[in-house]
């Protein structure tokens, strides 16, 4: 449906014609184009539905400094990007197109970047997914995959709108227009939720969607899901903050990972001949990924405020080990639902980022035939022998800094600019309380 796949121009403008008519007909009146930087942050470049066509074909520009920018929009640079050269251009998805049930007269889509003479781009993150599914792809596994979305709202007064105990119905009761407003926009955005409910903090809420087909479907409903949320709790005069430490002394915002392994038409977690129903080929992915968590978390946990949450006795999976249903354990197995979760993460993560490391840690599991070791029951913080994850991005980026196959799966220039970003966070909070780092990212994410 667009002239850059070689496509008849005239019949794919006629097409994104009548797409712009069905769309119009549902109340849009403009679009919003939305791509995740590097530091985690969702921007935006918006357009009116009446050059949707024009859109299609052209794009819209946008600078690539924005993968150099930290989540407090300083400008850095990477060996390849900063300054105020070039332009890039932004596509919508014409799979991806969605009303969106919140902000009557807007419609939003992901975007993909290309460069101006129509070549992908090399630090697209949401490219980088897809090529990461698509070499797994190349040997037959598929995924299905899905995050949990946790956020903390606040009234403009600062105050927490619940007053009941931790995961309590009183919550759900003093939120009730709130709530049946969220799962009503969801639902109306074709995403299917699986539940929503009170969390630990005070004014902290949980929602998980159906897995999708794909991390890159997964990682736009992430976006849709987040930007739904903030959008509907703005309706009810309230704000919502994904920020991995609201508070430094208290539970955090996770964004754990979800994700099933296939292979050929095969649940490779309900193998009835192996342990845990985990088959070989899932094992290794998983002990693949759990080897290279330190690494990983450069993509999953990114923010300085991210080890203020990645604390023991917080479910957040502070240990590099796995368990069967073990909440404090970074990989948690849920053989009844045949899918593993990784609980490290947080939602600062860039998580087209995130599920195109995680394949290529996965992968790198598979072709070493990487063993996993035996699971931890029990807390992890009582054993000795079971590692800590980086306690500081400081350690985190030394990981990132030396794992070459990230490097080479994402490429120079992606690489680069992740590189530089976490560098940069880490240097901008040197040194700074931990109340500090909570109080300048709360309202970023
Ligand atoms: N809020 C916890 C975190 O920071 C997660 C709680 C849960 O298990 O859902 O990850
Ligand atoms: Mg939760």
């Amino acid at each position: 449906m667009g002239a850059r796949d070689g496509s008849d121009g005239r019949d794919a403008r006629g097409e994104w014609r009548i797409r712009a008519a069905e769309l119009a007909d549902r109340g849009v009146r403009n679009i919003a184009l939305t791509t995740v930087d590097n530091a985690g942050i969702c921007r935006a470049k918006t357009f009116p539905l009446a050059r949707l066509a024009e859109v299609a074909e052209r794009g819209v520009g946008l600078s690539p400094c924005f993968d150099v920018y930290t989540s407090a929009d300083r400008m850095v640079s990477s060996p390849h990007l900063g300054g105020p050269d070039g332009d890039l251009r932004l596509f919508p998805d014409p799979e991806r197109i969605v009303p969106l049930a919140a902000q009557p007269g807007w419609a939003w889509s992901p975007a993909d970047r290309h460069e101006q003479d129509g070549r992908r781009y090399a630090g697209d993150q949401r490219d980088f997914a897809r090529r990461a599914a698509a070499r797994a792809a190349g040997l037959g596994l598929r995924f299905t995959m899905g995050f949990e979305t946790e956020w903390i709202l606040r009234r403009p007064d600062g105050s927490s709108p619940t007053t009941g105990p931790a995961y309590g119905m009183t919550r759900i009761v003093e939120l009730a227009d709130y709530g049946r407003d969220l799962l009503q926009a969801l639902a109306e955005q074709g995403l299917r939720v699986l539940q929503f409910h009170p969390e630990y903090a005070p004014g902290q809420f949980e929602v998980s969607t159906a897995p999708a087909d794909g991390p890159v479907a997964a990682a736009d409903d992430l976006v849709l899901v987040r930007e739904t949320v903030r959008a509907v709790s703005a309706r009810h005069g309230l704000r919502a903050s994904f920020a991995p430490a609201f508070h430094a002394a208290e539970v955090g915002n996770g964004c754990h990972l979800h994700l099933g392994l296939h292979r050929e038409g095969t649940d490779l977690h309900r193998d009835p001949t192996a342990r845990h129903g985990l088959a070989p080929q899932a094992a290794a992915f998983l002990a693949g990924v759990l080897d290279r968590l330190p690494a990983l978390l450069a993509l999953g946990a990114p923010s300085p405020a991210s080890y203020l949450r990645l604390q023991p006795s917080r479910w957040a999976g502070a240990h590099r080990c796995w368990g069967v249903e073990n909440r404090e354990a970074a990989l948690r197995l849920v053989p009844g639902e045949g899918h593993a979760e990784l609980k490290c993460f947080d939602a600062a993560a860039n998580p087209y980022l995130l599920v195109g490391a995680v394949i290529t840690a996965g992968l790198a599991g598979i072709a070493e035939g990487a063993q996993l070791p035996d699971p931890v029951t029990g807390d992890p913080v009582a054993r000795p022998d079971v590692p800590r994850l980086p306690t500081s991005l400081d350690e985190t980026v030394e990981h990132f800094a030396a794992a070459g196959e990230l490097r080479e799966a994402m490429g120079e220039v992606l690489y680069g600019a992740v590189l530089a970003v976490r560098r940069a966070e880490a240097e901008d909070f040197a040194g700074s309380e931990p109340e500090r780092i909570a109080a300048e990212t709360r309202w970023r994410y």
